[in-house]
């Protein structure tokens, strides 16, 4: 029995002329519930969410902006960036009991509660990572692993050929790759054998729950790359103070986050793209990004808006997210290399339609990508911290 109709079987609730409600007796019960009935009730309320019959759809979950609902604040454990206890409820996932709040003092986005280690690997099916070697669809993969390419070059411009690099959250190795091609040497850490198949050999890859489990050597590295990882993590302050640790002196971390203060964000609301609840667990202004590198012994010398790969697709699937009857990142589903059961588009047509509206999309979404990046407020923003 649940808890909703132990209560129906009860009472009946009638609503007056001013639409006020009233609890009255039902009169054919004797108005009270039997020991066994509150226990019922009381087991029911009890039940691990987990255990709950609720479909839920880890990949693309529905997501409902909470804030003109609730304008109570909620008081958290201490911010990783600030230390404030409290924030304001602002995103709701539908089927979940996890909310994202926005710190009041400086505009974290927090998923709360954290969910368990358990939970936490649920949210990563096995299609998140694509087939092996491969995330999207052969032309799509192309594009990326090209822009990667674009990347990594800028990223590694002033080091040393044979410098020391570790990518957490490495994947597939494309960076990784790219970075062995120039002369580095390689390492790479992730939480799954199935997110890093396909990795390239040359790279010394470690399977790990958390860097601060890998035990790395003080003053070890170059350059650690955290390149849209931070928000992944459970224990973001813990991580960049553990990379502080084996970088070497000078050495630098490069972090890349979507921008929470960001325009993009701003606009979009629940539909951002970016938002990817409920894998990410945190949720950076980029004020707060610096401050949390500062907190954690970093100088921080260098902020880019830019990013070929993240901001102009961030403002198309936005726009079809605000759109109804299009079911969410309705696009990204057909360009990933996944197509199964309710994350498939649904017939042909719209798919040409969902194509069509990308190829007319990217362009005007490319032009306020550059608008975003000259206003320093691009979807995704990147970080380089100087170890002191
Ligand atoms: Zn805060």
């Amino acid at each position: 029995m649940s808890a909703t109709s132990a209560q129906r079987d009860q009472t009946s609730v009638l609503e007056d002329d001013f639409g006020t409600s009233q609890t009255v007796s039902n009169p054919d019960d004797s108005g009270t519930l039997t020991s066994t009935e509150v226990a019922e009730v009381i087991q029911e309320m009890m039940r691990p969410w987990d255990s709950l019959v609720v479909p839920r759809n880890y990949l693309n979950p529905q997501i409902e902006d909470v804030r003109h609902l609730c304008f109570d604040t909620v008081v958290l454990s201490p911010c990783p960036v600030c230390d404030s206890e409290f924030a304001l409820p602002t995103f709701e996932i539908r089927g979940m009991p996890q909310r994202l709040a926005t710190c009041l003092d400086c505009g974290l986005g927090r998923l709360h509660p954290l969910p368990s280690p358990e939970e936490l690997g649920r949210f990563y099916p096995d299609e998140y990572y694509g087939s092996p070697g491969a995330k999207f669809e052969p032309m799509t993969e192309a594009v990326v692993r090209f822009v990667g390419t674009l990347h990594v070059q800028s990223l590694s411009r002033k080091l040393q050929p044979g410098s020391r690099i570790l990518d957490i959250g490495c994947g597939r190795g494309v960076l990784l790759s790219s970075l062995a091609d120039r002369g580095h040497e390689v390492h790479g850490m992730d939480v799954s054998e199935t997110a890093i198949a396909g990795a390239d050999p040359r790279a010394d890859i470690r399977v790990a729950n958390c860097i601060t489990e890998v035990e790395y050597p003080s003053n070890h590295f170059d350059q650690v790359i955290l390149w849209h990882v931070l928000e992944h993590l459970t224990n973001p302050r813990e991580v960049l103070a553990e990379i502080n640790r084996i970088l070497k002196p000078g050495g630098q971390v490069i972090v890349a986050v979507p921008n929470f203060s960001s325009w993009q964000a701003r606009w979009s609301g629940a539909a951002w793209f970016h938002l990817d609840l409920p894998r990410h667990l945190f949720h950076f202004p980029v004020n707060g990004l610096r401050q949390l590198l500062t907190r954690t012994d970093f100088t921080v010398t260098c902020e880019q808006h830019f990013s070929l790969r993240q901001n102009p697709f961030g403002w198309v699937q936005s726009a079809m997210n605000k759109c109804d009857g299009l079911r969410r990142n309705a696009l990204y589903n057909l360009l990933h290399n996944y197509d199964a059961g309710e994350n498939s588009v649904a017939s042909p047509w719209k798919q040409r339609a969902l194509r069509a509206a990308y190829l007319t999309g990217m362009p005007i979404a490319g032009v306020l990508s550059l608008l975003t990046t000259a206003a320093r407020s691009g979807a995704s923003v990147c970080l380089v911290g100087q170890a002191n």
